[in-house]
């Protein structure tokens, strides 16, 4: 009827446009309901299409998902037809992780992309580590692969791969014998068959196979502008290009109770009172970098824009009394940058009267694999920064890209850490909030190489950070 469509305008702020739907439990999943209390409410709506694309998907995911009578059923049949056509009520995407916590989530935002755009039930492989970070982002079912499923413990020799499929196909040029599942490894894409996985002729495949195994730590979206059709579907529901990453990140990572009671005390304790909030986001990829010449990077990027002000050393300003206070929260593995940062403003007086206050939640030392208490940190640090009015990020970073995605914002892209030879600034303001697509198709799907991605296409750019890398602007 038509009063259950009535929305109260409030609501819809807090539901972000439709982009979230009501109807959850609010003391399951309480980041959900407050997250507006911590973070500024976005410019981007998101499109009536695309609020319709994922109540169907929710629809999709409620008929299919773990333990309905539909997922049992179909389950088995891909299971017990495991080389043969096979059509099946419901289809489904496995997303499998690879890499560090922020390549994992931009790729779970890409395959549930994906996995709306090809009408497939998605369904993310936890292990412990992850398993308490997300609330389910699914109303009434879940997004977890149950760990009874055949697919948990499936191996990648005992299924057939993207690559065997493509080989089978050339050769017979049949379209029999497709397996009922498959696996994908999208991670490295320049160089194996995985490069056509946009195209049409593999598209046409992978419809017809109820289950893919996928792995991939990349944020694949930028290829989906690449196919006619997903490209038609893509515009439709974003018609602005720059904020995919920010609506779907915003619609599937809720921080669970858990890491909200984290987040929310850190917030309240610490930064709630700053009149404005800094990000700095050190990555060191290589732990044997000199510390030292990183923090000077920092320091001179933050300088020269006036990010941070400088130190009044003659204690010549008048400005004392108008006193602002700016929080810095600093994200690394290395207490050092926080600790350096702090002592250098601490007691000092600087140049406009402005009060810097420098927070560092965690130092990990170094990246922990399967670690369910360092992923906790990791995901605390992305959400902060998020919060920020302005961020500064470290080239390359999927860290980085998350907490930019999420917040809506544009960060100062601190370029490559001591060797500075393919820049000649420091830092440079980003153009959008969008993830880098680091390995990017370089064919054509007639097999052509492309000489220029980013002029191939509408929409996409090269990415600042990465020469051949490209993404959403
Ligand atoms: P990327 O390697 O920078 O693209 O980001 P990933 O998130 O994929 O992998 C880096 C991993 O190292 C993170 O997931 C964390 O486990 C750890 N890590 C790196 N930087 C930080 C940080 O600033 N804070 C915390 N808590 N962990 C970090």
């Amino acid at each position: 009827d038509s009063t259950s469509n009535f929305v109260n305008p409030d609501d819809n702020d807090k539901l972000l446009g439709g982009l979230l739907t009501s109807g959850f439990d609010e003391a399951s999943c309480k980041s959900r309901t407050q997250f507006h209390l911590f973070r500024k409410p976005s410019p981007h709506k998101p499109s009536p299409y695309l609020v319709s694309q994922l109540r169907n998907y929710e629809d999709l995911h409620r008929r299919c998902g773990p333990n309905t009578k539909a997922y049992h059923k179909t389950m088995m049949k891909i299971v017990q037809s495991k080389n043969h056509d096979i059509a099946t009520m419901c289809k489904y995407i496995i997303w499998t992780a690879a890499n560090g916590l922020g390549n994992q989530m931009i790729s779970m935002a890409a395959t549930f992309l994906y996995a709306m755009l090809t009408n497939r039930v998605m369904l993310v492989k936890f292990e412990k580590d992850k398993l308490n970070l997300f609330c389910e982002p699914f109303l009434n079912s879940s997004w977890i692969l149950p760990r009874n499923s055949p697919y948990w413990s499936w191996n990648e020799i005992n299924t057939e791969t993207y690559q065997t499929m493509i080989e089978k196909d050339k050769a017979s040029n049949s379209k029999e014998g497709l397996p009922s599942a498959l696996y994908i490894n999208l991670q490295f894409s320049s160089k194996n068959p995985e490069k056509f996985f946009h195209c049409d002729h593999s598209q046409d495949l992978l419809r017809k196979i109820p289950m893919l195994i996928l792995r991939s730590d990349q944020y694949f979206v930028p290829s989906m502008f690449m196919n006619p059709i997903f490209n038609l579907e893509v515009v439709k529901m974003f018609p602005e290009s720059d904020t995919i990453f920010h609506h779907l990140a915003r619609y599937l990572f809720h921080p669970s109770n858990e890491a909200w009671e984290q987040i929310s005390s850190y917030y309240n304790t610490h930064l709630a009172k700053a009149d404005e909030q800094i990000g700095l986001q050190i990555r060191v990829f290589n732990p044997s970098t000199s510390k030292q010449a990183i923090m000077h990077l920092v320091l001179r990027c933050i300088s020269k824009h006036n990010i941070l002000p400088e130190l009044d050393d003659l204690q010549t300003s008048t400005s004392r009394k108008n006193q602002t206070i700016k929080a810095v929260l600093v994200a690394s593995l290395y207490r050092e940058f926080g600790d350096n940062l702090r002592s250098m403003y601490l007691n000092k007086q600087t140049v406009n009267g402005e009060v810097i206050e420098v927070y560092q939640p965690s130092n990990e030392g170094r990246q922990k694999f399967n670690d369910d208490k360092h992923n906790m940190k990791a995901w605390m640090d992305m959400y902060l920064l998020s919060l920020s009015d302005m961020l500064v990020t470290t080239s390359l970073s999927t860290f980085g890209y998350v907490a930019q995605g999420l917040g809506n914002l544009k960060p100062w892209l601190l370029y490559k850490q001591t060797d500075n030879k393919t820049h000649s600034d420091i830092c440079q303001r980003d153009f959008s909030s969008e993830p880098c697509y680091h390995i990017p198709p370089r064919h054509y799907c007639n097999g052509d190489s492309m000489t220029d991605i980013a002029s191939s296409f509408p929409y996409l750019r090269r990415c600042k950070d990465l020469y051949f890398g490209v993404k959403l602007a």
